[in-house]
This record gives structure tokens, C-alpha cells and sequence, in this order.
């Protein structure tokens, strides 16, 4: 079965959020294989954000990421990873459809409650790097 990597950060659990967006999760079909509470360092937020480690906002985000604990899922379903970024919405919060948990949730873009694989290959990696 194919599998994925959610983490909701600081801000959802900050506002309570953990319920109405694992809801979300379940009532789509997917199951929640495993998941934990997870307090970040920078070191892991520089692999997992390789991506993003040289735009001027990444000391934001990492301040952000490390306000506080996070939750870290492993998500499993038929085309799961696609199907998460759908639920999820766009990355940036403007452009997020109603309806998506960031359209519905999101405040800002840096703070942007949920993170998901972006590829198979890529949920893998992040399954490995938080999951051991
Ligand atoms: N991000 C940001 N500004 C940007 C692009 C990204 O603050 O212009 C943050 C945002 O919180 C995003 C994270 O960096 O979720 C990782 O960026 P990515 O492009 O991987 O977006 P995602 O896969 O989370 O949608
Ligand atoms: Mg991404």
C-alpha cells in the first residue's frame, strides 16, 4: 500500500487543530499507519528542508518549526501521496482553495499547518528520516 509523510506543525497543534485535520484524513479513505509528537531541531529541518535552505525566509521557517512540537504520520492509501497534496491545498495560503486544509486553515505561507511528501520517492526518504 502506498504510503506518505504528513506532519502537522507548530501552528496546528498550537490551535488545536490535531482533531479536525486527522478527521479530514480518515473520513478521505486513509488510515494512520503511525504517528508521534516530534520537537524539531535545526539539523533536521535543514535536511528536510534542503529545498528551501538558501531563500531569505528559511530562518522563519526554522524559528517557526521549532516553536514548538509537531506530529509526525505516516499516511497510507491507494495514491496517497497525490491524493494528501490535494487535501492539503497550495503551499502558498492565498492560493489555497476553501475546502483544503490550508484554503480553511492557513494563516501564511510559513505558517502553513501541514506538511506532505510531494512524491513516492520522496515519502520514502521523509518516512526513514523521522520514522528511523
Ligand atoms: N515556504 C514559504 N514561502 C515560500 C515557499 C515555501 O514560507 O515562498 C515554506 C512553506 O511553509 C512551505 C515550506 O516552506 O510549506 C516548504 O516549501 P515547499 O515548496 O516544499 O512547499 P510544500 O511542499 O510544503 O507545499
Ligand atoms: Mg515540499
Amino acid at each position: 500500500m502506498e504510503r506518505t509523510y504528513i506532519m502537522l506543525k507548530p501552528d496546528a497543534l498550537k490551535r488545536n487543530l490535531i482533531g479536525e485535520i486527522i478527521a479530514r484524513i480518515e473520513r478521505k479513505g486513509y488510515k494512520i499507519a503511525d504517528c508521534k509528537m516530534m520537537t524539531l531541531d535545526e539539523a533536521i529541518l535543514r535536511e528536510h528542508y534542503a529545498h528551501i535552505a538558501d531563500r531569505p525566509f528559511f530562518p522563519e521557517i526554522v524559528e517557526y518549526m521549532t516553536s514548538g512540537p509537531v506530529l509526525a504520520m505516516i499516511v497510507e492509501g491507494e495514491n496517497v501521496v497525490k491524493g494528501m497534496r490535494i487535501l492539503m491545498g497550495a503551499t502558498k495560503f492565498e492560493e489555497a482553495t476553501a475546502g483544503t486544509i490550508r484554503g480553511d486553515y492557513a494563516m501564511s505561507t510559513g505558517q502553513n499547518i501541514i506538511h506532505g511528501s510531494d512524491s513516492i520517492e520522496n515519502a520514502e526518504i521523509e518516512i526513514k528520516r523521522f520514522f528511523g
